[in-house]
């Protein structure tokens, strides 16, 4: 169980970055990092930011690259370094850039949990970057994370399938990664377009709940079909190698 933001009420961290509350408590890892490196190096925030962004990977701990990043704006189009719009060449590479870090440490010096962190952090500062899809299911689980969890990649297909299919409003209501996690398998039949998966928008408790049994029931009926096949949504960020 995790507890609720008592500024914006939702579960904590859950309002990154908008809420100061949320924010605060996911940066205090990054922060932590930074600051040691500051004290060590002995230069001003700004100074240290350019000094980390011009050095090779892995010279500087991956926490204190993001840090820079927030840090500093894109020479090119002004926005915080890494989120302007995707057109711009200088974010795409230093975005894209820091990700080499992943792929060499993990698993050996950055657990999932850190990879986790990480990759939410970074869909939540620059959401128009991404799939929706992909940004509210790291905004589902960011509380999760904050809270030390690691979700395994095939839960996390899931809770992506369930995004999908509309069904954000009644995961967010999930106070427990176990309940989240044992969502039942979605299945579609095979070369459904996407298009028609996501035509379903609960408005209310009651579709809510109703969207929960007829995820329920989508399963019970396709999991025997032959031919099903589960959803894959696979994509960029879940585990070093797909990151983008
Ligand atoms: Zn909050
Ligand atoms: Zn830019």
């Amino acid at each position: 169980m995790v507890s609720a933001c008592p500024s914006c009420g939702e579960l904590a961290g859950r309002g990154y970055p908008e809420c100061r509350y949320c924010a605060e408590l996911l940066d205090q890892f990054w922060l932590a990092d930074w600051e040691v490196l500051r004290s060590m190096e002995q230069l001003a925030d700004r100074e240290l930011a350019e000094l980390v962004i011009g050095a090779d990977v892995g010279k500087y701990p991956w926490t204190c690259v993001d840090w820079a990043m927030t840090l500093l704006a894109c020479s090119r189009c002004g926005a915080e370094l890494g989120t302007g719009p995707v057109e711009c060449v200088r974010c795409a590479v230093t975005e894209e850039r820091r990700w080499s870090w992943d792929h060499s440490a993990h698993p050996y010096t950055m657990n999932g949990n850190e990879h986790m962190l990480r990759v939410a952090r970074a869909a939540m500062r620059a959401p128009h970057r991404r799939r929706s899809t992909v940004v509210q299911t790291w905004r589902l689980l960011l509380p999760f994370l904050v809270a030390g969890h690691v979700v395994e990649p095939h839960h996390l297909d899931r809770i992506r399938a369930h995004v999908l299919a509309g069904g954000y409003p009644a995961l967010a209501e999930c106070h427990d990664l176990a309940e989240l996690a044992g969502l039942p398998e979605l299945f579609w039949r095979r070369g459904d377009p996407i298009s028609t998966r996501v035509e379903y928008q609960p408005d209310s408790e009651r579709q809510q709940h109703a969207a929960r049994d007829l995820f329920q029931r989508k399963a019970d009926a396709r999991a025997a079909e032959p031919g099903a096949d589960a959803v894959q949504n696979a994509d960029d960020d879940q585990v070093p190698g797909r990151v983008h």
